[in-house]
């Protein structure tokens, strides 16, 4: 069928947060745009990306930030987490203090963010399998102990990214409808 201008349900800010090069900026790339780069330099300027797609016959605009290189402690501002309904807090699972620091940004982010955020804890490079420093149970345990929901994904494989935020993106939709 021909054009339509398409009517737009709701909007849904999710922030990315975690370290320097767990791959937050790849893991948007993948899931807005099907793209990764191995060769990913901080993206300057670029303050969020869109996705717009279908939750229960409605049509949802996902915006998901990304941080331009404000990833040292205390350095996200709090217009960064203004808004946001749903939050992934990601780890590089070969980096076992990217996995130490999950406690402070999540304190950081509930701090600044909606008491009803939906946050889901994501374990990212899980291809690099036979680097692994952070045992799938470790993260477990945390994401229970935190009432968050936990994913190891790869950027660079696609796996379980699209998984991961149609989770807290519908979760946000259950929520919010
Ligand atoms: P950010 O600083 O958290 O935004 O991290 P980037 O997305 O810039 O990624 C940092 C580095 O890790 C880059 O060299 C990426 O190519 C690499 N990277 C990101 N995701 C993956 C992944 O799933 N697997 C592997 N093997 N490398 C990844
Ligand atoms: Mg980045």
């Amino acid at each position: 069928h021909g054009d339509f201008n398409q009517k737009i349900d709701y909007v849904f800010k999710v922030v990315l947060i975690g370290d320097s090069a767990v791959g937050k900026s790849q893991l948007l790339a993948r899931f807005a745009r099907n793209e990764f780069s191995v060769d990913s330099k901080a993206t300057i300027g670029v303050e969020f990306q869109t996705k717009t797609l279908a939750i229960d016959h409605k049509t949802v605009k996902a915006q998901i930030w990304d941080t331009a290189g404000q990833e040292r402690y205390r350095a996200v501002t709090s217009a960064y987490y203004r808004g946001a309904v749903g939050a992934m807090l990601v780890y590089d699972m070969t980096k076992r203090q990217s996995f130490d620091h999950m406690a402070r940004w999540l304190e950081e982010l509930r701090g600044h963010a909606d008491k009803n955020i939906v946050i889901m804890l994501i374990g990212n490079k899980c291809d690099l399998g036979s680097l692994r420093a952070v045992p799938t149970e470790d993260a477990q345990e945390f994401a229970e102990r935190e009432n968050l929901c936990f994913m190891e994904t790869s950027a660079l494989e696609a796996t379980n990214v699209e998984s991961a935020f149609m989770t807290v993106l519908t979760e946000i939709y259950h929520i919010i409808s």
